[in-house]
């Protein structure tokens, strides 16, 4: 079973939910770069502080400032098991890094799923997601709503949209991703690292063809 990845993809492919399932079928940590972040801007540390001028206009957070962030996570021990990264690396800059650190502490990469989705699925994915503030939970307002509409099945806290998920910053987002992370997808094919995932399926489809990919040799 293949235990140390990355799903890459444009936001609002589903890579997020696909990662959360695949942890927990899996029992590996799920490092978003994203909801670390999002961590930090609710407790307005100073890296919360740093990284909310940059979120609040879909632009990415400095490569250092993510890098350092990152090196910290997978110094943690529950890494053994393996990791799903998901949003990073985001850059060309973050793949090498993440590389080196990799190299440097006997780990390789196992596996890079590539979720791709159309614009249009896209905007409609990300305009009716809904998060819960209080336990991260994430719903769509068609695709999957929670059991009482706007209110979180877990503990009844109110759900919100997230500013980088209204319109305007979706489009900036998509632009980022072409320009900055699309690269990416052609460094890891260079490694023969890549496998492509067809993001437009239901969640459902999608993660069972993960699972069929990660149990390949
Ligand atoms: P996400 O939830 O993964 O879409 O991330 C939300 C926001 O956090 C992004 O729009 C970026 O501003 C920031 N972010 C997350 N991951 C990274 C990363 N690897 N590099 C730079 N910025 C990131
Ligand atoms: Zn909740």
């Amino acid at each position: 079973m293949k235990t140390r990845m990355i799903f890459v993809g444009p936001p609002g492919a589903g890579k997020g939910s696909q990662a959360k399932i695949i942890s927990q079928t899996l029992n590996i940590p799920h490092i978003s770069t994203g909801d670390m972040f999002r961590t930090h801007i609710k407790g307005s540390t100073p890296l919360g502080l740093e990284a909310k001028k940059y979120t609040d206009q879909g632009l990415l957070v400095p490569d250092d400032v993510t890098n350092q962030m990152v090196k910290d996570r997978l110094s943690q021990k529950d890494v053994e098991k393996g990791f799903i990264f998901d949003g990073y690396p985001r850059t060309p800059d973050q793949a090498i890094f993440l590389d080196n650190l990799l190299t440097v502490t006997n780990q390789k990469l196992d596996i890079v799923l590539n979720i791709s989705s159309s614009d249009e699925v896209i905007v409609k994915r990300i305009t009716g997601r809904r998060t819960c503030p209080v336990c991260g939970a994430i719903y769509h307002v068609d695709n999957y709503p929670p059991k009482v509409a706007g209110i979180c099945d877990n503990d009844g806290a109110t759900l919100v949209q997230r500013k980088d998920d209204q319109k305007e910053t979706i489009i900036r987002r998509l632009s980022v991703y072409k320009e900055e992370t699309f690269p990416l997808i052609k460094y890891y094919a260079n490694k023969n690292l890549l496998m492509d995932v067809d993001g437009n399926q239901p969640l459902e489809m999608i993660t069972k063809h993960v699972l069929e990919i990660l149990e390949q040799k």
